[in-house]
């Protein structure tokens, strides 16, 4: 153990990092709030069931990836892995059936242990949405309206495309299992063990599968397409999807390969991805998925969602500056300092964004204040502080003026510089 690392797959946000995170967190819930979504935030941790009985146990996040321990008192424990199974919890625990429509938002740290890379870590971190209790296709497009409205608010470099599939409703899905099965288990053999187990207990993720064996890879690209499965319903179904989302001028493709890896998703299948992430493409990823909550024991109740993943839209995103720009305090020498001191925190009781350096010269305390991206700096030397005036400097325009103390606020906010949080 070396444990001054962080672990394997974890990272420290700073700086221009944790700036980003919370730019996209920001902008995402603040664009979802517009659609009507209310955030929740549910535990990090839920018993294990939660997951197994929700991902199904052939998903490869309960196989492989999840994080799981027994508490002292042999309560199986699991750290989330994704968002939507704590939701639908969270709203069978809370007897929230008779509220639906429901609307929620969330952003936080998801667990899986999986191979790091680029844009794939253990400790990650996403937003998302969840709409429950709406059967109408109108819901599949509100949500993916709201994914797309939030992409392109952020200012993303890289284009972004959204690709769309239909996973049928319940009957669809057992004729096009038959089919699969039919068409994989004469050549069974070419198949991985897992892909084995699989096609004995969900076939359909075979299709999810990342193989690079190339006759397996083959039998999976030559396999039967859902849409000739498709029953009347269920392509009207997707039909008023695709009605719908072309009447807001929301571009998408189909993609008939496009199936998501968890057993609860029905109907509407859907991701944004990128070309400039390599591996990790997918930057945005949902589905329908009516029969969740009743699986769990809950209430027949339809739902559909999608989660982002926050570190993959980082990667794509500008700088981001910090939100506010300080003024430096500036003390020519020790004599000032008390003084220097007594007006920084007046400045910031009035609201301002003040910074202070601990100590040096006035040229080193010039140097911070360029370094920290200061707007002004406020100069403080003898003659400054016997007539209660300071001279500020505008270090984006040189310009230079004696003022007041008292009238520091109204001249900065005229240069427009620094206006008082909330101003
Ligand atoms: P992938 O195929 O990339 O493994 P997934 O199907 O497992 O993705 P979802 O469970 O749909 O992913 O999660 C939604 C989004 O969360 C993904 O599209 C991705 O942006 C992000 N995500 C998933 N796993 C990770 C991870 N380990 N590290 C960083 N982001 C992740
Ligand atoms: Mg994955």
């Amino acid at each position: 153990m070396s444990s001054l690392q962080p672990v394997r797959g974890t990272h420290d946000l700073m700086f221009e990092d944790i700036r980003r995170h919370r730019h996209i967190e920001a902008t995402a819930f603040e664009v979802a709030a517009r659609y009507g979504y209310a955030e929740i935030a549910t535990p990090v941790f839920e018993f294990t069931e939660v997951f197994s009985r929700t991902l199904g146990d052939t998903s490869d996040v309960v196989t492989k990836e999840m994080y799981t321990f027994d508490t002292k008192g042999g309560e199986s424990i699991t750290l989330r892995p994704e968002g939507t199974a704590g939701v639908a919890r969270a709203f069978i625990s809370g007897g929230l059936a008779q509220q639906t429509p429901l609307k929620f938002f969330y952003r936080g740290a998801m667990f899986r242990h999986e191979r790091p890379q680029k844009g794939r870590q253990r400790q990650f971190h996403q937003v998302g949405v969840e709409l429950l209790g709406v059967e109408s296709p109108q819901a599949d497009v509100e949500v993916i309206a709201l994914a797309a409205h939030i992409l392109s608010s952020l200012d993303l470099n890289g284009e972004i495309t959204l690709e769309i599939n239909s996973l049928g409703d319940v009957e669809s899905r057992a004729a096009y299992r038959e089919a699969l099965i039919s068409h994989f288990a004469p050549h069974k053999n070419y198949l991985s063990a897992e892909n084995q187990e699989r096609l004995g207990k969900n076939p359909l993720r075979i299709l999810d599968s990342k193989t690079e064996i190339v006759d397996e890879k083959l039998l999976i690209k030559t396999a039967p397409k859902f849409e000739a499965y498709l029953n009347e319903a269920s392509r009207n179904f997707f039909k008023a999807v695709q009605d719908g989302l072309a009447a807001l001028d929301i571009k998408f493709k189909v993609n008939p390969a496009l199936v998501r890896g968890l057993d609860y998703y029905c109907h509407t299948a859907f991701e944004f991805t990128t070309g400039v992430l390599g591996a990790q493409s997918t930057v945005l990823a949902g589905g329908r998925y009516d029969g969740l909550i009743k699986q769990m024991g809950g209430p027949p109740t339809s739902g559909i969602g999608w989660a982002a993943g926050v570190e993959r839209l980082a990667l794509m995103m500008r700088e981001i500056a910090p939100a506010q720009r300080p003024i430096a305090i500036i003390p020519v020498s020790p004599a000032e300092e008390t003084v220097a001191a007594a007006l920084t925190h007046a400045l910031r009781q009035a609201g301002l964004t003040v910074d202070i350096g601990y100590s040096g010269n006035m040229g080193k305390r010039m140097k911070r204040a360029d370094k920290i991206k200061a707007a002004a700096a406020v100069i403080l030397g003898g003659d400054e502080v016997r007539d209660g005036t300071a001279t500020l400097r505008n270090l984006d325009s040189g310009e230079q003026v004696n003022v007041k103390q008292a009238d520091l606020a109204r001249q900065l906010t005229a240069w427009g510089l620094c206006p008082p949080s909330g101003a």
